[in-house]
């Protein structure tokens, strides 16, 4: 503790040591007695946390949220106690860095999806934040690299995960934003537990070469300081092995063993100008032979990452091999530190807008801007991974301007890039004057020519997998929204009613106003019809509302007992017309007109589209012919007093009184007739009633018919279907 408020106290201005003096004690006092898997106390950690930062050159705000970076996850302090006491500012990198309480999953969901959504989830948190204010990424790439470190006393599963985790997400977030320093040390650390034994043989065999190669890179650069001394530049020098990492990537890409990589070691040459770099470029490849091909000038033309120097791999005159870099030592601490030197070099050391941003990012606004689109944080997660991994293409308009796209681009990416209304509108594509299909993937150097056409109906629904740029496909969706709204809404509806059904709940229920609230806000939806639409469209998976509509359902009758006693006793139905269809409170119900069901016949229910639900007999045989997936329970409520149009058709002999009798035998019956027709046969011996009774149930029924049918004339009664 001592050593870091030294550190702090080398760094920082009186009043800024204070403040972050005032953090460690807060920290240290609300990690009380808790200890990490390591042994050690707790403090310890977000302390080496907090020095990386300040290694990272990040100002005295940032070093207090990374020392109470875990305070709010693991202790009972909460946000508005940090912004209290620290300002809004410093609260809302540590709400940034805190993992969201887990969510409750119901019995029978596949829990691997779910863990994985769970992931997806708190990154995307992390990134929202990281728009805000980007310093919270700093922070969790600091904690992350000290978990690494210690990664050692977790399980084996646990180490796995994290490994992947890191190596798939954070360390090319790390490169991306050029911080190479933490970047280079989490793919070393991934390594070593999803690739324990390659790690091992690697790194033995860098051991055992290491003296022998000491001796030629000592040698090398003692040449090269010879000749720059003559010259008078003021310059440093280093050779140093490559991360272990990037050696195995080149190794398995290369499918070279060790002893053919010959840039194991680079050998750097770190000066005071731009000048200089070149300078000293033309010395080296005087008194070396460089390797044709292997030149390369990111100061004329920087990496996506701001990364600027010269490489160039020169042949020893005893057949050794060497990269070497050459750079300014400006360049050499963007190399490291990336955006966060960046920022270092600016005055005021920091900018949290992220609009005054080096464009060179301009991947992360594009990531946030399609934050809010991407509904699903599974597709977000893999939007970002996409990002973060991908390296850039450079392509041409027939006017030669120049458009860069991701790795990958079809001519789908390239027709929104240039504006919208030519992705809607386009029709075809000519590649190098060549004509070619949408989803052609584009090279690097091509010639792309976008026809359009004002009678082009939009994109089809096919784009959406031809782009891979978020930005083309943030358009085309938000182009299908806008078009297909109306219908999504309705679609969307039913197929969530559903579902809430299948799980045993009903919509109506689950619809609390303060859940919906929450998800609206998490989802940016602005209302219900939004996020209706939303599934409809299949912008969002139904399970990810569902569970957490359910979620909070769960919660609120737990927190309110004497209403969940009521709720969770009355059956989850509702009478309307003398029907209980379960599930449904504001449906619409219908009783069907081919069958005509009356109180005791057994009944089920239909999801019609649009017109609620259609009450069938259940022998009716249009039953037959629904979709089973919209059939729905259905039975009569008893307590109901309604009547039933029943119709009936009768045969009988054509006695000529035969119809007078039976009008007569219903009326005296207390029944109401709302419907009679009757025809004779051709030979006029029979007669044929179609008559409609009003009946309160079925047992009405069944006697009038008996009735009906005991007249000595009638030949046969039958409910009409
Ligand atoms: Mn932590």
């Amino acid at each position: 503790m001592s050593d870091f408020l030294q550190v702090v106290k080398d760094n920082f201005t009186k009043e800024e040591y204070l403040s972050i003096e005032y953090a460690l004690k807060f920290a240290t006092e609300a990690h009380k007695n808790q200890y990490r898997r390591t042994g050690e106390e707790y403090i310890n950690h977000p302390i080496q946390v907090a020095l990386l930062v300040i290694d990272l050159g990040m100002d005295a705000d940032t070093v207090i949220a990374a020392l109470l970076h875990d305070v709010v996850e693991d202790t009972p302090v909460t946000y508005e106690e940090i912004k209290q006491k620290f300002g809004s500012a410093i609260a809302e990198m540590v709400e940034g860095v805190t993992k969201l309480t887990k969510m409750n999953v119901p019995d029978g969901a596949d829990q691997e999806k779910e863990q994985a959504e769970e992931q997806a989830e708190n990154i995307r948190k992390l990134f929202i934040a990281m728009a805000k204010d980007i310093r919270v990424l700093i922070v969790k790439l600091a904690d992350r690299l000290h978990n690494m470190a210690t990664l050692e006393a977790l399980p084996h599963d646990k180490q796995i995960l994290k490994s992947r985790e890191t190596l798939d997400i954070y360390a090319p977030i790390a490169g991306r934003l050029g911080i190479s320093e933490i970047k280079t040390k989490l793919e070393d650390y991934s390594m070593k537990y999803l690739y324990p034994e390659e790690y091992a043989f690697i790194q033995n065999k860098l051991n055992m070469k290491q003296s022998e190669r000491v001796k030629i890179v000592e040698q090398i650069c003692g040449e090269i300081s010879a000749e720059l001394d003559d010259l008078h530049f003021h310059y440093e020098i280093k050779g140093r092995p490559k991360h272990i990492y990037s050696i195995f990537k080149k190794m398995r890409s290369q499918n070279k063993t060790l002893d053919e990589i010959y840039d194991i070691v680079a050998i750097r040459i770190i000066v005071e100008t731009v000048k200089d770099c070149y300078t000293i470029l033309g010395v080296i490849h005087s008194k070396w032979t460089p390797m044709p091909g292997r030149f390369k000038d990111y100061i004329a033309s920087p990496k996506p990452n701001m990364y600027q120097s010269l490489h160039t791999t020169i042949i020893t005159h005893y057949g050794q091999i060497f990269e070497i870099q050459i750079r300014t030592f400006e360049m050499n601490q963007v190399a490291e530190y990336g955006i966060a030197a960046h920022w270092k070099y600016k005055e005021g050391r920091l900018t949290k807008d992220m609009n005054e941003l080096d464009a060179k990012f301009s991947w992360i606004r594009e990531l946030m801007d399609i934050e809010g689109d991407l509904k699903d944080s599974q597709d977000f997660l893999n939007a970002l991974k996409t990002n973060v991994n991908s390296t850039e293409i450079y392509v041409f308009t027939t006017k030669g301007m120049v458009v860069n796209l991701p790795v990958g681009s079809t001519p789908i990416d390239f027709a929104y890039r240039i504006h919208s209304e030519v992705g809607n509108r386009c029709v075809g594509v000519h590649i190098n004057n060549k004509i070619a299909h949408l989803n052609t993937p584009l090279h690097n150097g091509d010639v792309v020519e976008i026809t359009t056409s004002n009678n082009s109906k939009g994109p089809s629904r096919d784009w959406l997998n031809y782009a891979i740029s978020p930005g083309a496909k943030k358009k085309i969706r938000a182009f299908f929204k806008k078009s297909l709204k109306e219908e999504n809404i309705k679609l969307g509806r039913e197929m969530l009613e559903r579902e809430a059904v299948k799980k045993g709940y009903k919509l109506s229920d689950l619809m609390i106003p303060s859940s919906m609230k929450v998800i609206n806000d998490k989802y940016m939806f602005s209302d219900a019809d939004d996020m209706y639409a939303s599934i409809g469209c299949g912008g969002i998976r139904i399970s990810q509302i569902l569970y957490k509509l359910i979620d909070f359902y769960k919660k609120m009758i737990a927190e309110n007992e004497p209403v969940s006693e009521k709720n969770l006793n009355k059956p989850l139905t509702r009478h309307t017309s003398g029907i209980n269809i379960d599930g449904y409170d504001d449906f619409v119900i219908h009783l069907a007109r081919c069958c005509n069901p009356v109180p005791d016949d057994e009944i089920i229910g239909y999801i019609s589209r649009g017109r609620g639900v259609m009450v069938h007999r259940k022998n009716c045989p249009n039953v037959a012919n629904f979709e089973t997936e919209r059939l729905i329970h259905a039975e009569w409520n008893k307590e109901a007093a309604s009547v039933f149009n029943a119709p009936l058709l009768i045969e009988t002999e054509n006695n000529g009184t035969i119809l007078s009798k039976i009008t007569n035998l219903v009326i005296k019956m207390g029944m109401q007739i709302n419907y009679l027709n009757a025809q004779m046969s051709k030979n006029r011996d029979k007669m044929v009633i179609n008559m409609t009774i009003e009946v309160h149930n079925a047992s009405d029924l069944t006697d009038v018919i008996k009735k009906i049918s005991s007249e000595k004339a009638v030949l046969s009664v039958n409910r009409f279907n």
